[in-house]
C-alpha cells in the first residue's frame, strides 16, 4: 500500500528541514508576522468600536437626562401656574400678595436657570449655524413683539424647530408671563376689580394652555429624538461593526492568501525537490545501468549488453532472412603493452580503440568490449545472399583492421598496434548467441595464429583448435611438473654457411594435442605467470645443454640464445625493488638471481649464453631494463634485441642498452629481394649497428635470393629454414656432425 500524499508531503518537509532548508523557516516567520499584524488591526478596531460605543451611550444618557430636565420644567411650571391662579383667585389680601410676589420672583430665577442651562446645553449639541439663526430671528420677534406675544406663540408650531429653540420659545413664554402677571398685579394693587381679576385670569389660563401643549410637544419630541438617536446609533454601530466584520474578514482573506501563496510556494519547492531526487535517482538507476551494461572504461556496452544485442540480431536474422554479422577481435601484444608501460598506457590505448571501432560501424551496429584487450561488433542486418553478407562483414573488419593498425599517440608516448580479427555470420535466428560468439573467437584466433594483423571468417576446421585452446589452458598448469616442455634448436650461420650459435625454442609435448609452438601457449604462460618457472626452465635446460656441448668439438664453440619473456623482465625489477627492504625468502627469484644461480649450478662459460629480448619491451622503461641488463652482462652472458624494426625504434634509442647483437626480423627478410624500400632499411640497420659495434643477424631466412640481399646490404649472419628448422636436440647435433 502507498502512504498518503499528506504523510508524504509531512515527510518530504521533515526532510526539507533536516537539510536546513531555511526558506521555510523563513516562511513560517512570514507567516506568523502576518498573523500578529492582523490580529493588532483586529483589536485596534475593536477598541475603536467600543470607543464609539460608550460615546454613543454617553450620549444616549444625555438626552435622558434632556428629557427628564425638560419633564421636571413642565411640572414646575404647572406648579406655579397653579400658584398664580390661587392667588388671583384669592384676590384682596394684601400679606398673602406680597408672600406670593417674593415667591415668585424667587420661583421665576429658579425655572429661569433651569431654562437658560438646558438652553446651553442643547445649544452645545446642536452646531448647526443655520438652526442657531432660526432660533435668534424666532427669539427677536418674540421678544420685540411680547405684547402680542400670546397670539404669535398660539400660531407659532414649535414642531419643526429644534430642541434648543424650543426651550428659547419656553424662556421667552417664561418672561412672558411674568410680565403679565406683574402687570395685573400692577394695575389692579389690591383693589383691583373682579372683572379685571376674571381678564387677567383668562390670560393666564391661555398661557397656561398654550404653555403645557408646548411642554407636550416638546417632552414628546424630546423623546423622538432620544428614539431617533438610539435607532441612529445603533444603525452607526452596526455599520462600524458590520465594518469591522468587513475588515476581519479583509484580514482572513489576506492571511489566506498569504498561506495560499506560501503553500504554492512549498509545493512548488516540493515538487522541484521531488524532481531533483527523481532524476538522481534516474541518474542513479542510469548509472546503475552503465554498472551493469556498459564498460567503466571505454563506455562501450558491456559483455551482458553485447549479448543481449548478438541475441536480439539473431533473432532479427531469424524474421528478415538477413544474414549478421559478429567481429571479435584482440589486439596484438596488447600485453606487452600492459607489462612494459604501464597499465595507464593500456587504458589509453582500450580506450583509443573503442574510439576508433565506433568511428568504422554504423551507429545501428553495437560495438561492445568483452574485457582485456577483447573488442566486439556486432553487425547488424547483412545482405540476405551469404556470399555479399560476407563481404560485407570482411570490408568492415578490414576497414577495422586499418583503422587500429594507425600510429596511436597514447600519453605523448607513440605506440604501434594492430588488431587480430575474426568474422562469423549467422542467419535465420538457428544458432545461439554463444555458438556465434565461439565460431567469432575461434576465427580470431585463425587470425593470431596466421601471424596476426590479418582478418579470418570462421569455418570449422578452426573450431576444432579453439576447442584444444580451452584443454590447453587447463593442462599448462601441469606441463612443467609432468616434464612436457622440450627446447628445439635453430641454426645460426655465417654467410659461409658455418654454425655459429643456435636458438633454442620452446615446445610443449602435449599428451592429447601433440607438438605446440610457442604461439599456441607462450602468451597464456605469461597471463598467469607461469612463464617464470618456464622461463627458469627453459634457461636451465639450455645451460644444461650449452655444458654438454662443451664437451664436443663441434658445438663447444656455439652460443645459444634463449628468449626472455617480458614478463619475465618486468617481473624481475618488481622483485629487485621490493628486496631492497625485504628478506623474504618466500620471494621469486629475479631474473638476474635466475640467470646467476643457472650458470653457478651449470659452471658453462657464460659468454655462451645470449639472451634475447623483444625491441619493443626493450623501448619500454629504458631506464629499468638498461639497469637488468647491465646486471646480466656482468654474469658475463651477451644481449641480444629480437625483432628489432617491429619496435618501430632507432637503434640510437637503445643507446643505453648494452647490446651485443640485433636480430632483423624476418618482415623485412621476406620482401627483401624484391622492394628496395626493405633492402634500404635493412642497410640502414646493418650500418647504424655496426657503428656502434654491434653483430646483426637476420632472421627467417628462407631462400638463397634472401640470403644474398641481406649480404648485398651487409649483413652476414642468417637463421631461418635455408640453413635449418628448430629441431630436437639429437637432430641437432645429428645435423652438426654431417655437415662438417
Ligand atoms: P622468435 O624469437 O622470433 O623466434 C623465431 C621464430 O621464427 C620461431 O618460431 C621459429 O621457428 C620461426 N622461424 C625460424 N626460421 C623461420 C623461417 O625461415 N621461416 C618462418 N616463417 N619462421 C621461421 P617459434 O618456434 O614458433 O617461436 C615463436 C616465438 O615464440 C618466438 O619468436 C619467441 O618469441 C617465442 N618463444 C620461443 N621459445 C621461447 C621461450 O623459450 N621463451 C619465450 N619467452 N618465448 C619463446
Ligand atoms: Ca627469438
Ligand atoms: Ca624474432
Amino acid at each position: 500500500m502507498k502512504p498518503l500524499p499528506a504523510i508524504k508531503a509531512l515527510h518530504a518537509i521533515r526532510t526539507q528541514i533536516k537539510r536546513k532548508n531555511f526558506w521555510l523557516l523563513g516562511l513560517i516567520a512570514a507567516l506568523a508576522t502576518a498573523i500578529i499584524f492582523l490580529l493588532f488591526g483586529i483589536n485596534a478596531d475593536m477598541s475603536e468600536l467600543a470607543k464609539d460605543n460608550a460615546y454613543y451611550n454617553a450620549r444616549l444618557s444625555e438626552q435622558v437626562i434632556q428629557a427628564s430636565k425638560i419633564a421636571t420644567i413642565q411640572i414646575d411650571f404647572g406648579a406655579q401656574i397653579q400658584e398664580w391662579k390661587d392667588v388671583l383667585l384669592r384676590g384682596h389680601d394684601t400679606g398673602l400678595y406680597q408672600k406670593h410676589w417674593a415667591q415668585f420672583e424667587q420661583n421665576e430665577a429658579a425655572v429661569h436657570q433651569q431654562l437658560s442651562a438646558l438652553h446651553r446645553d442643547l445649544l452645545a449639541h446642536e452646531t448647526q449655524p443655520a438652526a442657531e439663526q432660526t432660533s435668534q430671528l424666532t427669539k427677536a420677534q418674540l421678544l420685540t413683539h411680547y405684547q402680542l406675544g400670546l397670539q404669535k406663540l398660539e400660531r407659532q408650531s414649535v414642531a419643526s424647530l429644534h430642541l434648543s429653540d424650543q426651550v428659547a420659545v419656553l424662556i421667552d413664554a417664561h418672561q412672558l408671563i411674568g410680565n403679565i402677571y406683574r402687570e395685573a398685579l400692577l394695575r389692579h394693587p389690591l383693589s383691583a376689580s373682579s372683572n379685571n381679576i376674571f381678564l387677567i385670569d383668562q390670560e393666564v389660563r391661555g398661557v397656561d394652555r398654550w404653555l403645557s401643549g408646548q411642554l407636550v410637544t416638546l417632552r414628546e419630541q424630546s423623546y423622538t429624538n432620544h428614539t431617533q438617536f438610539i435607532a441612529q446609533a445603533q444603525r452607526e454601530y452596526l455599520l462600524d461593526t458590520q465594518k469591522l466584520h468587513e475588515k476581519i474578514q479583509r484580514g482572513i482573506v489576506e492571511i489566506a492568501l498569504i498561506l495560499i501563496a506560501n503553500l504554492v510556494l512549498l509545493i512548488s519547492r516540493l515538487s522541484a525537490s521531488a524532481q531533483q531526487l527523481a532524476s538522481l535517482s534516474r541518474q542513479s538507476e542510469a548509472s546503475i545501468f552503465e554498472l551493469a551494461y556498459s564498460d567503466g572504461l571505454t563506455g562501450l556496452p558491456n559483455r551482458r549488453l553485447f549479448t543481449d544485442k548478438l541475441d536480439a540480431a539473431i533473432a532479427l536474422s531469424g524474421n528478415t532472412s538477413n544474414y549478421g554479422g559478429l567481429i571479435f577481435l584482440d589486439l596484438d601484444n596488447f600485453k606487452t603493452l600492459n607489462d612494459t608501460k604501464g597499465h595507464a598506457q593500456g587504458d589509453l590505448l582500450l580506450v583509443e580503440v573503442a574510439q576508433r571501432l565506433k568511428h568504422c560501424v554504423r551507429a545501428s551496429d553495437t560495438v561492445a568490449r568483452l574485457g582485456g584487450d577483447e573488442f566486439v561488433v556486432v553487425l547488424g542486418s547483412l545482405s540476405s545472399d551469404e556470399k555479399t553478407a560476407g563481404e560485407q562483414a570482411d570490408s568492415i573488419a578490414e576497414k577495422i583492421s586499418l583503422a587500429l593498425a594507425q600510429p596511436y599517440t597514447l600519453a605523448n608516448h607513440a605506440h604501434h598496434g594492430s588488431a587480430s580479427i575474426g568474422v562469423a555470420l549467422f542467419n535465420r535466428g538457428e544458432i545461439s548467441s554463444e555458438e556465434v560468439l565461439k565460431r567469432a573467437d575461434t576465427a580470431m584466433y585463425q587470425a593470431k595464429r596466421a601471424g596476426r594483423n590479418t582478418v579470418c571468417f570462421y569455418d570449422q576446421q578452426a573450431q576444432t583448435s579453439y576447442e584444444s585452446r580451452s584443454q590447453i589452458e587447463q593442462s599448462l598448469h601441469t606441463a612443467l611438473g609432468k616434464q612436457q616442455f622440450v627446447l628445439h634448436y635453430q641454426i645460426q650461420v655465417d654467410h659461409q654457411q658455418n654454425a655459429i650459435g643456435a636458438e633454442a625454442l620452446l615446445r610443449w609435448q602435449h599428451p592429447d594435442l601433440g607438438l605446440l609452438y610457442p604461439s599456441e601457449f607462450i602468451a597464456l604462460a605469461e597471463g598467469n605467470d607461469l612463464i617464470i618457472p618456464i622461463g627458469g626452465w627453459v634457461l636451465e635446460t639450455a645451460c644444461t645443454q650449452l655444458k654438454k656441448w662443451e664437451q664436443m668439438e663441434r658445438t663447444r664453440d656455439l652460443v645459444l640464445s634463449v628468449n626472455i619473456s617480458a614478463v619475465q623482465l618486468r617481473k624481475s625489477q618488481q622483485v629487485r625493488q621490493h628486496s631492497h627492504n625485504s628478506t623474504s625468502k618466500l620471494r621469486k627469484p629475479s631474473l638476474v638471481e635466475q640467470v646467476q644461480t643457472v650458470l653457478e649450478r651449470s659452471q658453462i662459460n657464460p659468454a655462451r649464453l645470449k639472451l634475447e629480448i623483444t625491441e619493443s619491451l626493450a623501448l619500454h622503461d629504458l631506464d629499468h631494463v638498461a639497469e637488468t641488463l647491465l646486471h646480466l652482462k656482468s654474469l658475463g652472458v651477451s644481449i641480444a634485441l629480437d625483432d628489432f624494426g617491429t619496435g618501430h625504434s632507432s637503434l640510437s634509442h637503445l643507446k643505453r642498452i648494452p647490446l651485443d647483437q640485433i636480430k632483423i626480423d624476418q618482415s623485412f627478410v621476406q620482401e627483401i629481394v624484391s622492394d628496395s624500400y626493405d633492402q634500404a632499411i635493412v642497410k640502414s640497420m646493418v650500418d647504424m649497428a655496426h657503428s656502434m659495434n654491434i653483430q646483426v643477424i637476420a632472421e627467417g631466412v628462407e631462400t638463397v635470393a634472401q640470403q644474398d640481399a641481406l649480404i648485398a646490404q651487409g649483413c652476414v649472419f642468417f637463421q631461418g629454414n635455408l640453413f635449418g628448422a628448430a629441431i630436437p636436440v639429437a637432430e641437432f647435433e645429428q645435423r652438426l656432425m654431417t655437415n662438417a
